[in-house]
């Protein structure tokens, strides 16, 4: 990687801009789940142990009217932050202005400041979000370097990366940097055989994924919600599936190029409602019938999926093989996820949102070799497209 390193700069006794995904799930002032901030922890007790004053940038939220602030309040995380760090952490309620400036002046070595969601700057003019200038300007001046760890904002241009990094010297912090050696190690020098999962709702969402992981891997399997444009390609009929009309042009040429790379599931849980309680049978993929819709893979697919990740040595998976929010079709999810988990001796990597969610919610959290911290920026990532944020970054 030729992104600078927390190691790479200089950051004892400085004043250390850092920019931390914290952006975690609430119920009114509660955090029902902290995994972000913990994730961030490791970054941050490095620059505490350097003396540095340690100022935390962070967003939450959509913030577009006033009325959006009060749910997208950073106070709470400030509070559990210092839990974690059993230090007291100073909070600033606002983004810009003397309280701000001043509570950083009040900084010593060691202490630690989170300022105010920087998307209420977005209420007035979308200064944030579309990176105006004169506040990553304005932000860059309060401090002496900067440190983008927030992999999950990465794949945008934001005031509070780019817009910083650009007036400073700069460099990724530990947990961006584990995503890069991790990811990017296992698409561009992996130990084969690779194997990419694919699956999720749609085709077009996933089509960068697919043509840059497809000439990489050994094999790619399709499954969940986009395996019908496939299946749809081959002259198949799928009932009420998920089918993308205007991606079956673009399912066949990715089939023709693929030869026999690509894995589709030969059958499917079809169910006759979009719902748990649904009635379901499985049915082979050339018998879908006209009323019914696909929302897992069968058990026989299942196997076949089984067969093919025996001996992987690289696994990318994105994207959950069924409506596996819904216990009755996670069955697909969970047998990938488990012949996954068994490998040995495997680089195992799940990026998505979804897929994410899924394999922490099914259990497997432990199993992985890294399980992605952000949704979007990691599709972007396998889809070899920029990630701004970290372009931004200072090269060794
Ligand atoms: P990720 O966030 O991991 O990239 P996606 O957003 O592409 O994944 O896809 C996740 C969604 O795909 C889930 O909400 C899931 O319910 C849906 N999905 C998976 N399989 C199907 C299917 N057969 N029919 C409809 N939706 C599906
Ligand atoms: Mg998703």
């Amino acid at each position: 990687m030729n992104k600078k390193t927390l190691k790479d700069i200089n950051v004892k006794d400085q004043t250390v801009l850092v920019r931390v995904d914290f952006n975690v799930p609430m119920e009114g002032e509660t955090i029902t789940d902290d995994g972000r901030i913990v994730a961030a922890l490791e970054t941050i007790n490095y620059l505490i142990d350097q003396g540095s004053k340690v100022v935390l940038f962070a967003h939450m939220g959509r913030v577009k009217e006033k009325a959006d602030k009060a749910k997208n309040d950073l106070a709470p995380v400030a509070k559990r932050l210092g839990e974690l760090l059993d230090q007291e952490v100073a909070f600033s309620p606002v983004t810009r202005g003397q309280e701000l400036e001043e509570a950083i002046k009040a900084l010593k070595g060691g202490d630690v400041l989170l300022v105010q969601n920087t998307r209420y700057e977005d209420i007035d003019g979308n200064k944030e979000s579309g990176n105006d200038a004169e506040l990553g300007k304005y932000w860059a001046s309060l401090g002496d370097v900067f440190v983008n760890d927030a992999f999950g904002t990465a794949h945008r241009a934001h005031a509070s990366n780019v817009g910083i990094a650009s007036h400073l010297d700069s460099a990724v912090g530990f947990l961006i940097q584990k995503e890069l050696e991790v990811i990017g190690g296992a698409i561009d020098h992996p130990k084969r055989p690779l194997i990419v999962i694919l699956g999720g709702a749609k085709v077009s969402d996933k089509i960068g994924a697919i043509e840059n992981l497809l000439p990489k891997a050994d094999k790619v399997i399709v499954g969940g919600g986009m395996a019908y444009t496939f299946l749809k390609a081959q002259g198949l009929e799928v009932g009420k599936s998920l089918l993308e009309e205007d991606q079956i042009d673009f399912a066949k040429k990715v089939m023709e190029e693929a030869d026999d790379k690509l894995v589709l599931p030969v059958d499917v849980v079809v169910a006759d409602d979009f719902s748990n309680d649904a009635n379901t049978q499985v049915v082979a993929i050339d018998a879908i019938p006209a009323d019914w819709e696909g929302l897992d893979c069968g058990p026989a697919t299942v196997k076949r999926f089984e067969e093919v990740l025996d001996g992987a040595k690289t696994v990318i998976w994105n994207g959950p093989m069924g409506v596996s929010e819904m216990p009755a079709f996670a069955h697909g999810t969970i047998g990938v996820a488990t012949a996954t988990a068994k490998l040995e001796d495997a680089t195992t990597i799940v990026g998505g949102g979804d897929s994410a969610a899924a394999v922490k919610e099914l259990g497997f959290e432990e199993d992985f070799t890294h399980i992605s911290t952000g949704g979007g920026a990691s599709l972007t990532y396998l889809e070899g497209s920029p990630l701004p944020g970290i372009d931004a970054i200072a090269d060794k």
